[in-house]
């Protein structure tokens, strides 16, 4: 296909010195692309940089996988580790036993979440068990509550939750889910609320012919401004309350249990909710005694300008996944938080059971934690969120000036995340032929030029680490320019032939 034969010809290592090809299954990567081209092997990090073997230096636009906050080489944070691995390398929290480094962990991220008072915090690997923990702990919630039907779950279309059998479910995102047999039949999905793909347009008589359909469906007529401009925003996210409640209702509340979401959807294309979203679905969840989890995995710590993504978007959630920028990904370590009212009811029925039956042999690592502290004081002690802040203009605006381009969509972000969706014509509804591989190409033409940028079919990804310099935006700018201009020449080309 032309994507393979844009990665093959532009990004193939040259010379991995005699690392020829994959020993590895490699995750989400293609079975050609790991027999066919050579991996990029990535052997050092500095700031927001990588090198390769060959000493290549790339800007890591991802910071990794969305996680390397601190970027590639926090000298407090090797300490942290090294000062734990030469006292304590691992002791586990089973049985009332466990490590001061978790313990103070769990009360430093019920001190720092405000958006509502958390009462616990259980500690998980990653961000794949964080949620996996959620659908456990509902469950034992509704089990304690005597209510055994109170156990289905909904996601959204596009979420990314995770990737083992639970959390690959809640994601909505189908090739989690081909040739799995998943999702696992008590997970359901809503919409996704992508306002620019998703949202009706102001087509005056494509509304006119819907109008009767859409009176029948909502029972309730639209405005005048909305048949000549198009749905607003709060309008959508109206419509996507309704169709929530009516898949509730369809349902039955009884059977419901959890309503989960990232704050901003990240691997699913970076989606920042429209306009009141999150106050209109949080009123329906709440109208079914329905728990609302806060996918927090990729939004916490400063990435959006605010500390979690909740404080952003006034979300008060019952319970919230943490990971990636927990730890800065110098170790492994994710977390849930739970609310009070939620952890109350556990503790009661594990006092009944005899325990609360759940956890991992790593759970609550000590160097894990301890690294995972030391974060969390840099990114109190540089004031991370005020220096997200002052820096994502720059990198939201310089980027967002490109929206112009004939082959983009839409330029969508908010703080240090954004993504660039290419489609044709300026269109949601008209994407390029996949076999034209718009997106690979524009991300071969990054890597060519010394930029790693995370390529999803024609959307293209970023989430700087929070240490991004100016001068580091400047650089990334500048790259995202040239790759753009290179990919709408090969587009040109492409329309021609
Ligand atoms: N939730 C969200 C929002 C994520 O972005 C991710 C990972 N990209 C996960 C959960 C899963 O985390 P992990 O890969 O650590 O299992």
């Amino acid at each position: 296909s032309s994507t393979q034969a844009c990665l093959e010809n532009d990004i193939s290592g040259t010379d991995n010195k005699g690392f020829k090809g994959h020993d590895m299954l490699a995750p989400f990567t293609a079975g050609w692309q790991s027999t066919d081209v050579d991996p990029l092997i990535i052997e050092k990090s500095e700031g927001s940089h990588v090198y390769d073997m060959q000493g290549r230096k790339y800007l890591d636009t991802l910071a990794g996988l969305w996680c390397t906050a601190l970027g590639g080489n926090e000298p407090r944070l090797v300490d942290a580790a090294t000062k734990q691995l030469n006292t304590l390398p691992f002791y586990h929290s089973f049985w009332n036993r466990t490590t001061k480094p978790s313990l103070d962990l769990a009360k430093e991220l019920l001190d720092m979440f405000t958006a509502k008072k958390m009462a616990k915090a259980f500690f998980t690997n990653s961000g794949s068990e964080a949620n996996d923990t959620q659908v456990k702990l509902v469950w034992y919630y509704n089990n304690a509550l005597g209510r055994p039907n109170k156990k289905k779950f909904i996601a959204r279309a596009k979420a990314y939750h995770g990737s083992t059998l639970i959390s690959a479910s809640l994601t909505g995102l189908p090739a989690l889910h081909q040739n799995f047999d998943l999702p696992a039949p008590f997970v359901l999905h809503t919409d996704c609320p992508h306002y620019w793909r998703y949202h009706l347009p102001g087509c005056y008589l494509f509304l006119l012919t819907l109008t009767f359909l859409l009176f029948l469906w909502c029972n309730k007529p639209f405005s005048v401004e909305m048949y000549m401009s198009g749905e607003t925003e709060e309008e959508f996210s109206t419509r996507l309350a309704k169709n929530l409640e009516d898949l509730i209702l369809k349902e039955g509340p009884e059977t419901i249990a959890a309503f989960i979401a990232e704050p901003v959807m990240g691997a699913g294309g970076v989606i920042p909710p429209p306009a009141t979203y999150f106050d209109k679905i949080q009123a329906v969840v709440k109208k079914y005694d329905i728990l609302f989890i806060a996918d927090e995995v990729i939004c916490a710590f400063g990435r959006l300008g605010t500390m979690f993504g909740s404080d952003m978007y006034n979300i008060k959630p019952d319970l919230v996944s943490l990971a990636k920028a927990l730890s800065s990904a110098y170790m492994p370590i994710g977390a849930v938080l739970v609310s009070p009212e939620v952890s109350d009811v556990i503790h009661s029925q594990s006092n009944k059971l005899g325990s609360f039956s759940h956890g991992f042999t790593y759970s609550g690592h000590p160097v894990a934690c301890a690294v995972a502290l030391e974060a969390i004081k840099i990114y109190k002690e540089r004031n991370m969120v005020e220096r997200v802040n002052r820096i994502s203009p720059k990198f939201q605006e310089g980027l967002k000036a490109f929206s112009d381009s004939p082959i983009i969509g839409e330029i969508r972000g908010i703080g240090l995340i954004l993504a660039t969706e290419f489609a044709n014509n300026k269109s949601p509804n008209d994407p390029f032929p996949p076999e034209w591989g718009v997106g690979a190409y524009f991300g071969a033409q990054c890597q060519k030029n010394g930029m790693l940028v995370r390529v999803a079919g024609d959307t293209i990804m970023m989430s700087p680490p929070f240490v991004v310099t100016p001068e580091e935006l400047d650089e990334l700018i500048s790259i995202y320019g040239k790759a753009l201009r290179e990919t709408e020449k090969r587009v040109e080309e492409l329309k021609s032939q």
